[in-house]
Order: structure tokens, then sequence, then C-alpha cells
């Protein structure tokens, strides 16, 4: 005789419409599908149309423990009907998305699914190798290896540089390859990406630390630091 144990797992599906029952607990739960799709990043977005309800969630996520598809549904869900998203949930998917396991993991699809579009890095005016090499004799004994370096395809007023760690690259906006820009502001934004090569990301709990205070401190040690911040407020 067999002895038979009675588990109970819910779909994905199943999750959605009980987090569905407890925003809305008078309203009949309407039709849910969820589907993994290959994003290049975790990205996951809900809609409601024809009185359906369609979550399409990154594949990345496909294998995630159901408490973590839980709080998934809460932040979906709360998002959808504009509610405040209940911080055990937000805290909870943050905390997992931290986990090294899992930063590891979406690293490798950046990496693999990403595209990194990025033009020369000799500009019409700027050349960001040489102002890299200068830049590297100076501050770190050039031993710095040469990540990919190039200028951004459109001129960003809202990122003037970016470290990508996915890609290794370095990406300075268009905005700064022109005449009317002094070259101190070039000099001093790479300088603050390859402080982002100097210094990794530190991940603390949920936190990811960025600026970190050693950070901070190098990029004082720039020389003219308070002038080159001055010139990039006006740009
Ligand atoms: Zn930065």
């Amino acid at each position: 005789m067999q002895v038979q144990t009675a588990l109970f797992f819910e779909t994905t599906e199943q999750i959605y419409a009980r987090v569905f029952r407890e925003l809305r607990p008078r309203t009949p739960v309407p039709e849910v599908t969820v589907r993994f799709c290959r994003f290049a990043n975790v990205n996951s977005n809900i809609r409601m149309e024809a009185g359906k309800i369609e979550v399409r969630i990154s594949d990345l996520l496909e294998g995630a423990p159901a408490p973590i598809m839980e709080a998934l549904a809460w932040i979906l869900l709360s998002k959808l009907f504009k509610r405040e998203v209940p911080r055990i949930y937000l805290h909870r998917y943050r905390l997992y998305l931290n986990r090294r396991d899992v930063r590891r993991s979406l690293h490798l699809v950046r990496q693999q699914r990403g595209r990194k579009l990025l033009d020369s890095p000799r500009g019409k005016y700027y050349d960001l190798e040489a102002i890299f090499e200068d830049l590297n004799l100076r501050h770190f004994n050039g031993l710095m290896a040469r990540p990919l370096l190039g200028w951004s395809r459109r001129p960003s007023r809202s990122t003037l540089g970016h470290y990508d760690p996915s890609h290794n690259a370095i990406v300075i906006s268009k905005l700064l390859d022109c005449p009317k820009v002094p070259e101190l502001a070039v000099r001093y934004v790479l300088y603050h990406e390859m402080l982002h090569l100097r210094f990794p990301v530190e991940h603390r709990g949920t936190r990811r630390c960025v600026h970190t205070p050693e950070f901070q401190a190098a990029e004082r040690e720039f020389p003219q630091w308070a002038e080159a911040k001055e010139i990039l407020k006006h740009l």
C-alpha cells in the first residue's frame, strides 16, 4: 500500500490569482496568463486588456522560488492598481536579485543578450583613448587595463558617462565631443568612470553602494575637481 503525501504546488498563474483576490476582494479574478520571455535584463511587465491580465516575466526568474514569484506578483499587481507595493515584498524581491548567484547569471545574460552600442573613441574633437592613457599614467600608475572605450551614439544630457561592467565598457556622451566643452570636463567625466573600474560596486544586503567613501575620496584627488564640476553643472 502506498502512502500518499498531499503536495500542493501553486502555479505562477495561481499565485497571481491569489494576490489579486487579496488586493481586490470583491472583484472576480480575471483570467491570468504568464509568459516567460527572453529579455536582456530582469524586466517584467503586466497589463490588463479586455478583462484579462497578461504578465511577462524575464526567463531569468523562471526557476525562482515561489516566495520570490509571489513577491513579484505583489509588485506587478500593485503597480497595475496604482497601489503602493508592500515593503516586505519589495525587500524580498530585491534581496533575491542581489544574491551573488543571481547577480552572476544576470551579468552573463546581459553580456550575451545585450548589445553595447558605442562609437569609436576617436571623436571629432577629443580622442578618448589618448585621454584615457594620459589619465592612466597620471592617476593609476599606467596600470589600468583599457576597457572598451567609446562615444555614445546619441548625445545624452542626463548620462554624461557610464561604465558597464557586463561589457567592461566606458561610454562617454557625445554631447561632450564639442569644441565648446573644455577638455577638462571630458577628462573629469572619463576619470570618474575609470574610478568605477578601480572601485567596483559593493553589495550590502539590498543596497548597491556605487560611490563608496573610498570612491569619493579618490574623486577629489582629481586636479581642478571643483572647476570641472562647475563646468558640468552648466552644460
Ligand atoms: Zn558614477
